[in-house]
């Protein structure tokens, strides 16, 4: 498809690259180009075309090298959303772009409209700041055995820090007071112990924002009652995802949010919802989720007065009750379709809102994206033990016991055997299911002796002399005398 509006060659017009995506994609862009263009907005648009049409073609990631390579070139992209096919083999686009264009911060804000908008929340005004890289949303997953899978939460402190310091920086720029991380570290002190460490350690350099914490079961649920308490929340890639949903439904403006996604080189903007096929080509499709996307790379891009002019005749033409019909309600006056909504938004440009606060961004005040840093290793590592998961199918866990024994060394003897994270052996009798996945923990028989790689590869040929099916291994690790490793329960 070719754009509708090229705004070409103005001076200090910046490049963009733009995705028309697909259901109600095309229309909706549309819609946001003719805004744009008729604000004046000094865009030099290329367009691209990525998504369902290259999924069916057999391009597993739905974007083909030339999409890339105009990216690459203007470094930012305004992307309508894309239907993601069911079933195996295909990648999710969204991950694909946010991870090779290394758009670590996703931006979602998430603002109650009422009473013009109905909203559970009246005085809603949150932004979310979601890692984009790591945790669970790695997709570093396995079948270990008939029985079992796994999924590797992957944080790393240089990723926590990136992701804490764009937080930060962001609430000093967006005249923000507070600071929230949400984490789950009363259960998983190592991966988000790492990342709350990390808020707390980047907190210290922002003294004028206040920071707090939050266990993320009860910050979801407190975004649900009680928003208005939160001003920015930072957290991991799955809650964030979860949350930012949560905070869009409760804010009652699930198909008006817009989101960025940030990195240090590159940066993609769109509206959080989906291609919505049930109305694609009905002209029905509310296109300002996709103008806040717009509105955002606008600030993103340096052009302050642009932005602002963008949002107000978009606060105007909601307060003059002209709205499309998933929004349309009491206080609504005219219901309208996706081309006359932009409509009534382009003849309000330059007008402002009387009953919602008149927005003013300010030019040069965005929040800077960084490099994740590696910090220079300083604690002493020392290799400890070995953690050994093994498949195995009986009755008598004792029977298992004495097989892991039979190959303990000095070096590596055997201390335990747990299963789902709970110890089964040697003394404990549980009532819990077991699997057909057990994990051995191997240990010096004299406490504090050192370990070996040697020390393993010799346990793993023993192993596999005595047919053990042995799935994986995770060597142990102190770090200046910390355990890098979580205990079972009932050790
Ligand atoms: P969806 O957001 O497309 O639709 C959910 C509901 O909201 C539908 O009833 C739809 O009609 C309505 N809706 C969504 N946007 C609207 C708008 N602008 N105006 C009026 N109503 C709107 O979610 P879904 O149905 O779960 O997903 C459809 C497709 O979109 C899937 O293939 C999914 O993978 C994809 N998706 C893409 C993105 C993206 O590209 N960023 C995000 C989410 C889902």
């Amino acid at each position: 498809m070719s754009p509708v509006v090229q705004i070409k060659n103005k001076p200090q017009a910046k490049p963009i690259t733009v995705a028309y995506g697909d259901g109600i994609g095309p229309e909706i862009m549309e819609a946001v180009l003719k805004i744009l263009a008729e604000a004046r907005v000094p865009l030099n648009i290329e367009t691209i075309e990525v998504g369902q049409k290259f999924y069916e073609k057999g391009v597993s990631t739905g974007i083909p090298p030339a999409a890339w390579e105009s990216i690459r070139r203007t470094k930012v992209l305004l992307k309508a959303p894309i239907t993601t096919p069911q079933g195996g083999g295909y990648k999710s686009l969204n991950v694909t772009m946010r991870k090779a264009l290394g758009l670590y911060a996703n931006v979602r804000p998430c603002v109650s409209y009422h009473p013009y908008i109905k909203s559970m929340h009246a005085n809603m005004n949150l932004v979310i700041i979601r890692e984009n890289e790591e945790d669970l949303y790695a997709g570093i997953e396995y079948r270990q055995t008939h029985d079992a899978f796994q999924s590797v939460k992957m944080i790393t402190r240089s990723g926590s820090e990136r992701i804490m310091r764009y937080a930060f920086e962001y609430a000093v720029s967006n005249g923000r007071k507070k600071v929230t991380c949400m984490s789950k570290d009363n259960i998983m002190k190592l991966t988000d112990g790492a990342f709350h460490d990390a808020f707390n350690r980047v907190a210290k350099d922002y003294p004028q924002i206040e920071a707090d914490h939050y266990i993320i079961d009860i910050g979801s649920a407190r975004i649900a009652s009680k928003p208005h308490v939160f001003d920015v929340i930072v957290t991991e890639n799955l809650f964030g995802d979860i949350i930012s949903d949560i905070a869009a439904e409760v804010s009652g403006s699930v198909g008006l949010a817009g989101s960025s996604n940030i990195g240090a080189n590159y940066a993609m903007f769109e509206a959080i919802h989906g291609s919505a096929p049930d109305i694609a080509g009905k002209d029905i499709a509310n296109p300002s989720g996709l103008l806040h996307g717009a509105i955002m790379m606008c600030v993103h891009l340096g052009m302050a007065e642009e932005a602002s002019k963008l949002h107000n005749a978009w606060l105007k033409t909601i307060e003059d009750g002209i709205h499309t019909g998933d929004i349309f309600n009491d206080m609504s006056k005219k219901k309208v379709g996706t081309k006359d909504f932009a409509q009534a938004v382009i003849d309000n440009l330059g007008a402002e809102p009387s009953s919602y606060r008149v927005v003013k961004y300010q030019t040069g005040k965005g929040s800077p994206a960084s490099h994740a840093v590696l910090a220079e290793a300083k604690e002493k590592r020392e290799l400890v033990g070995l953690d050994f998961f093994v498949q195995w199918i009986g009755k008598d866990i004792n029977e298992l016991g004495a097989k892991l024994q039979a190959i303990s060394s000095d070096a590596l003897t055997l201390q335990l055997i747990s299963c789902k994270g709970l110890k089964v052996w040697p003394d404990i009798v549980t009532e819990m299911d077991v699997t057909d996945r057990f994990r051995a923990r191997y240990m010096p028989k004299t406490k504090g002796s050192a370990v070996t790689h040697a020390d393993i590869a010799k346990l793993l040929a023993a192993a596999a002399e005595k047919g053990i099916d042995f799935l994986k291994l995770e060597t142990l690790y102190t770090f200046d005398g910390k355990p890098g490793f979580s205990a079972s329960q009932g050790e």
